[in-house]
């Protein structure tokens, strides 16, 4: 079976895109199973910037076809931040709770009717000689007041879903499948990969 490099170091992720992905006629393999160790620098100033860069740089590294994935976190109280700069807003080297608690902080004396944000997703699939095509998917929820739940990653304890009256972070691994914006973006892997031939 042919390879898919899942571009990224993030275990969660990994693990997400495992179940997501299952599907594909690929083997799945992580750049650390591969040997490679290389990080790329996030230095784009959007998600799909990054997401292509990551691609891009993975895929003539080892080769294969390569999956990247960036992230983030839109606030619409504050302009759609921490947005490509989730990640590193708080610090870098920060903890997922300290980024939780650096959020929090800013959104102290907003109220909930306020507190309204989206995670978004890109991928980005690039071929070996340079060829790259993307998708993404969103998914919106509110910002809670204090942390909730103890499953997912990242922001997931802080990010209220209405529709189930439950933070990520109380989610199955399925049903945050499911709903998330990874999961949206997922379901448009197959597209992406027919429209680069592979
Ligand atoms: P990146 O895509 O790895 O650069 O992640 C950006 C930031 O958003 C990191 O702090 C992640 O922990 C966070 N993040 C990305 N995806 C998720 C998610 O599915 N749930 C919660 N936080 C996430």
């Amino acid at each position: 079976m042919k390879k898919l490099l899942l571009a990224t170091g993030n275990r969660a992720k990994v693990r997400e895109y495992r179940s997501l992905l299952q599907g594909l006629p690929f083997r799945l393999v992580t750049p650390k199973e591969q040997g490679i160790t290389t990080v790329v620098d996030e230095t784009g100033e959007t998600l799909e910037e990054n997401a292509r860069l990551k691609a891009l740089a993975l895929a003539a590294e080892s080769r294969l076809a390569a999956l990247a994935d960036d992230s983030g976190l839109e606030v619409d109280i504050l302009g759609g931040e921490p947005g490509c700069l989730s990640a590193r807003c708080a610090g870098e080297g920060a903890s997922d709770a300290e980024r939780i608690s650096y959020l929090l902080r800013r959104l102290k004396d907003v109220p909930w009717e306020q507190r309204s944000a989206r995670f978004r997703c890109v991928i980005a699939v690039a071929t070996p000689e340079g060829r790259v095509a993307l998708c993404s998917g969103e998914c919106r929820g509110v910002i809670t007041l204090e942390a909730v739940g103890w499953g997912g990653f990242g922001y997931d304890p802080v990010f209220y879903l209405p529709g189930l009256a439950k933070t990520m972070a109380e989610l199955s691994l399925a049903v945050k499948n499911r709903i998330s914006h990874r999961g949206q973006a997922a379901r448009k892997v197959p597209g992406v990969l027919a429209e680069l031939g592979l």
